[in-house]
């Protein structure tokens, strides 16, 4: 496929920007362009095709079932898309006057009321545009919190090895040095190597529970109030919340602090690169510290163009204006239109979903681990390796092939959590009938039957898809992002 600046003409346009309203300005030869923009010369229906044919070559949540674990690729009522792209919505400028704003403002404060009450905090802040930028400012708000009472010493985060990776990089990027925890045969933190790991010089812990393996540990209370104990804080990565909100408190677990992605579980798609929210959720004890333009108990609601003032504990701003805030707009729909009596339905849902697809796998894939699961589950698929040679990327392309006129599947996250050999992890969630579910079991089964029968035809899938296995280590370390011109 041609690249859209191998499209076209040069001089070739569509130019349908209309007649500037505002005085022209002229700027300094210091910062104007010495030579044109090279911009594609491709005219309006070029664009439209290439981009259209581009989006027919990926695979998105319209496409067919979606089971990425520890990624809720879920539906999302259309309708919540509708109302974010309201023109009172949609065509704020973020500099405006609050006065003119205060029906956007009193959807934060309507989401951020929300989320508190799922989340069991006392403030939100809608700031961080990603669930690793939520984790990163939350990190800041536990480096405050020890600065303040001359906790400086306690530098270290302690991190399950089940943890998504962004852990410990937002731990590492805020300054603090990581301890690794293994888990237990269980899969969830061994307390032993806990009690060994904390002391003075823990600033605090980070999980997600449920874990990766899609395990709620049974020993939360014990393992928050061990941090506590020593001095510590807990950070609750809440980027998947499906399996527990209105459930199930992050604070009533002893969480201090939480990220919940909103763009996971609260109505934004997610995947697309579009923009997301990590909305931050803190206690009391941390509210101080919140980023500015935070909604709750802090009572932060800083205009726009506001400086922090002076004696103001804030870590200060994290990202421009107002965050992404039609993300928050969407959640703030989805949790309304739900109500007190569908959210924790749509959690019990994704649970069910998770637990139904695991037991009707087992009797060609047992699940990695005994027991029921939260929303996602964990296969691995080592003995049909050692046996066969088909690896879980071999399972994952095969299952790219598996596509048909009434059902398309994208293959499960591979190789995650790093602790289980050959994994998949399977995220079948709440929005998924039982037909189509049934349908993923059928193909996950008859490929089973195939990798046994002939190993040989996974090793060489995809055949069907429009690229077929890139090289990946090439295409992590020396990734082509731009057009090289060749004049
Ligand atoms: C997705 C995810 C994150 C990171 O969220 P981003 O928005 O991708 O930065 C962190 N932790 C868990 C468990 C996740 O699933």
């Amino acid at each position: 496929m041609k690249l859209i600046f191998e499209k076209g003409k040069t001089g070739r346009g569509c130019d349908i920007l209309p007649p500037c309203d505002v005085p022209a300005v002229k700027l300094p030869g210091s910062v104007s362009r010495k030579t044109p923009a090279r911009l594609p010369g491709a005219d309006e229906n070029e664009i439209s095709r290439h981009y259209w044919s581009l989006a027919k070559r990926s695979f998105g949540i319209n496409d067919g079932f979606y089971p990425l674990g520890s990624c809720t690729m879920k539906y999302n009522p259309k309708i919540n898309e509708e109302l974010a792209s309201l023109p009172g919505f949609a065509d704020i400028h973020p500099l405006q006057p609050l006065h003119t704003i205060e029906g956007c403002t009193e959807i934060l404060r309507t989401a951020a009321d929300c989320l508190n009450e799922i989340s069991g905090m006392d403030a939100m802040s809608f700031q961080p545009a990603a669930g690793a930028h939520g984790e990163f400012a939350g990190l800041l708000l536990f480096k405050a919190y020890h600065k303040i009472r001359g906790g400086n010493a306690r530098k270290k985060i302690i991190i399950p090895d089940s943890a998504h990776g962004t852990n410990p990089a937002s731990a590492a990027m805020a300054g603090f040095e990581v301890v690794n925890i293994p888990s237990g045969k269980d899969g969830c933190v061994d307390l032993a190597e806990l009690k060994k790991a904390v002391g003075p010089d823990t600033a605090g812990l980070m999980l997600t529970n449920p874990n990766t393996l899609g395990i709620f540990d049974p020993n939360i209370l014990e393992i928050t109030e061990t941090i506590h104990k020593a001095g510590g804080l807990n950070y609750y990565d809440g980027a998947n919340l499906n399996a527990i909100m209105g459930l199930v408190r992050p604070g009533d677990m002893g969480f201090d602090a939480v990220h919940l992605n909103l763009h996971k579980s609260f109505s934004t798609p997610h995947g697309g690169g579009g923009p997301g929210l990590g909305a931050l959720g803190c206690k009391k004890l941390l509210a101080p510290f919140m980023p500015l333009s935070g909604y709750g108990l802090s009572g932060r609601e800083y205009p726009a163009g506001e400086q922090q003032q002076a004696g103001d504990q804030s870590i200060g701003r994290i990202r421009s204006f107002w965050g992404n805030f039609l993300v928050a707009v969407r959640a703030a729909a989805y949790i309304l239109t739900l109500g007190k009596e569908n959210i924790p339905e749509a959690a019990r849902n994704a649970v069910l979903n998770a637990n139904y697809m695991m037991e009707r796998l087992r009797e060609k894939i047992p699940p990695v681990l005994d027991g029921p699961c939260m929303h996602e589950f964990v296969i691995s698929l080592e003995e049909l390796k050692n046996r066969t040679g088909v690896s879980a990327l071999d399972f994952a392309k095969a299952l790219q092939d598996f596509q048909s006129q009434d059902f398309k599947i994208h293959p499960p996250t591979m190789y995650f959590p790093l602790i289980v050999k050959e994994a998949l992890m399977i995220e079948p969630p709440e929005t998924e009938s039982k037909e189509t579910i049934d349908t993923a079991v059928e193909v996950f089964l008859r490929l089973i039957d195939r990798a046994n029968e002939n190993p040989g035809s996974l090793k060489a899938a995809p055949e069907k898809t429009v690229i077929g296995r890139p090289d990946e280590t090439r295409a992590a370390r020396q990734p082509v992002l731009r057009y090289m011109f060749d004049r």
